[in-house]
This record gives C-alpha cells, structure tokens and sequence, in this order.
C-alpha cells in the first residue's frame, strides 16, 4: 500500500527544474525574476544544482501545476503491482505523435485483495460465498438464490445449473475451466459456474502484460477506441474489453467475477471487467471519487460517480476539473465496460511492447 516517489519520478522532476533553470540562465535573466521557477528553491543557478530531490519536488508541487495534472504518476501504482521499474521508451502515438512513454509491465494478479471468490458451491449460500455478475443491464451477487431463479433471469428454461441436493456445477479442474473458458464451451460444461484459479494458469504464475503509456498524455479533441485493454489498474492488473456475455449466455454459463470485478481466463490470467470501488487510492477530491487506474491514453481512471449526470462527463466519461485535470469515471459495472473510449492518444498498437495484438473479435476473449 505504498505510495512512494519513485527513482524514477525523482530524477524526472529534477531533470525539469534543472532544465528551467538553465532556459532561464540561458536567456540571461536574473533566475529569482524568471516566473516558471521557483524563486525560493532556485535563487540562482549553483543553489538549484545544489539543491536536493525534496527541494526540487516541493518546487514542482508549487509551480509546476501543468506537469503535476497531467504526467503518469508511476509511483501510484501499489507496491508489487509492477514487476520491474517502468522505463521511458519512444513511442508513436495513434494521432502520429513521437513522443515518450512509460513502459509498464503490470504483475498480472491484484496486491491489495485476494482474487476471488466467484462460484458458490450450494443453492443455500449466502453472497458471502460467491462473488457478482453483471451482463450489461444489471449487477447480480452471485448467491445460491441466484441460481435458483436464473432461468426466470434468462427466460429460459434450460437454465439448470445445481443438483438435486443443491450442489451448483461449478468448473472443478483446470481441464474443465480450460474447456469452459472459451468461446466454443464443451457442451459437457453447459450449465456449469465457470471460475479459474492462480494454479491453474500456467506454471501457476500470473500472467504479466507490458503496456506502453504515453507519459504526457494529451487530449486529441475526438473519442477512438481501441480493440485491445482499456487501462491498468494501480493493483496491477489489466482492465479488459466487456466480457463477451451473449456468448457466455448463450453456452449456459456464469464466467463469475468476484467482489471487484474481475476473474481469471487461461489466456489472459486476472484481469478486470467492472469497476466496484477496489484498487483505489485512499483519497478523493471534493466531489469526486477516488482514482483506481490509468488509461492507456495516460489519463487517470476514477471509480464511478454516484451521480454522473451533474458532473458532465463528456461521451468518454472524461471531464476537466481544477484540482485533478482532465480524467476518467469508470461506467458502472452493470455496464460491462469500464470505458468506452479514449479522448487522449493511445500508442498505436504495433508499439506495444509485448503486448497482444489488438482487436480480438468479440467471444474471444477465451469465456
Ligand atoms: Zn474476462
Ligand atoms: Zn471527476
């Protein structure tokens, strides 16, 4: 749960200071006069040098609004999420712009909950057993109740899916979560709650995913989209596409998620569907709620607002405010889509580094 500076940030801050100094020494003007520096950190050019990373960070807090709203912040993400230090690379944005970013390579599994639970096992269970389901109309906790009316959800009668004694068919062994988490489910797991554990992805290990994240992300004017992850979450884990729910539906299936929104598939390891609130960082601005991920587009994604129509979001959920800048508010997870699009430029796709290929048609996702 720390949130620390990193190296990184540090040396980014300092590289700025010390670069406003010497345009200011290179324009021949007195520093202590020069608007964009910070007349008591820098009264000239040998004290900036001089000066240490904390005054060059409490001169940028003061000053430096522009670059605080609007630069990835990689020292938000929680301790563990990132599997190595982020590097800065080269990057050419979808709009053409050459620019840098943060290359980020999330761990795959979320440090701050345990994954899970999703399936309950009998139709008594309470929803402390299960976790939720959402298929974009509605959010469903996924309790023995559940099961028990899910025909009359669906209207449809084939719906079955616990025994005489109540025992719902949940997916038991790798082999079965491997034949049920795909588009085309083994006709054997119809009617079964489909769930995945850590040890049955291979090796057991999480599944780490490198994206590429502008570090000064700029708003293009217009919303695309874009067929591969919508974001990371500050836990580590990537937010996905909308769950392919009318193929899950139409196979007799639950691809449960758990409290917070995500699950495992055998491809993709965890990764996040709906955002409920988890992940978050501790605070929140006047008004709003608190930030849990970054866009690819290198804009900060907050949870939901609980009244999204005063705020006037614009059609990416995005909006400007004074003290956070331009960022995102997750739709609710009935929604199914965490994000519909993006008001800033993406990487285009081909420099994702070690990134899957975007645009997977919709279904194959692997549920
Ligand atoms: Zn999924
Ligand atoms: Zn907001």
């Amino acid at each position: 749960m720390t949130h620390s500076s990193t190296p990184t940030t540090t040396a980014l801050l300092r590289a700025l200071v010390l670069s406003l100094v010497l345009v200011a020494a290179a324009c021949g003007s007195d520093a202590s006069e020069t608007e964009a520096v910070d007349d008591d950190a820098v009264s000239s050019t040998a004290d900036a040098v001089a000066a240490d990373a904390d005054d060059a960070t409490e001169a940028d807090d003061d000053h430096g609004h522009d670059h605080d709203d609007t630069s990835v912040d990689v020292g938000l993400f929680f301790e563990g999420a990132l599997t190595q230090e982020p590097t800065i690379e080269d990057c050419t944005l979808s709009d053409g712009t050459e620019t840098t970013c943060y290359q980020i390579t999330v761990a795959g599994d979320p440090v701050t909950y345990e994954a899970g639970p999703f399936c309950p096992t009998s139709t008594s269970d309470t929803a402390e057993a299960g976790g939720i389901w959402f298929d974009g109309t509605g959010v469903y906790d996924l309790d023995g109740e559940f099961f028990l009316n899910i025909a009359e959800l669906y209207d449809d009668a084939n719906w079955l899916m616990y025994d005489e004694d109540g025992n719902i068919n949940v997916t038991e062994t790798a082999e079965e979560f491997d034949l049920a988490a795909r588009p085309d489910v083994d006709p054997e797991l119809q009617n079964h709650c489909v769930e995945g554990r850590l040890e049955w992805l291979e090796n057991g290990e999480p599944v780490a995913s490198t994206v590429l994240i502008p570090v000064e992300p700029h708003l293009t004017g217009s919303a695309t989209t874009s067929g591969g992850n919508l974001g990371v979450t500050l836990d580590g884990v990537v937010i996905a596409q909308s769950a392919p729910v009318d193929a899950i539906l139409s196979a007799y299936t639950i691809a449960a998620f758990d409290d917070c929104g995500g699950h495992y598939n055998p491809v993709d390891g965890y990764h996040l569907h709906g955002a409920v609130g988890c992940s978050e960082t501790g605070d929140a601005a006047d008004g709003e709620t608190p930030m849990f991920a970054y866009a690819m587009d290198g804009f900060p994604v907050h949870s939901p607002l609980d009244d999204a129509d005063a705020a006037d979001l614009d059609e990416c959920n995005g909006h400007t405010t004074d003290e956070l800048g331009y960022h995102y508010h997750a739709n609710g997870a009935e929604e199914n889509l965490v994000l519909e699009c993006f008001m800033g430029a993406i990487v285009a796709t081909d420099d994702a580094a070690g990134g899957r290929p975007a645009g997977p048609p919709p279904g194959a996702e692997g549920e």
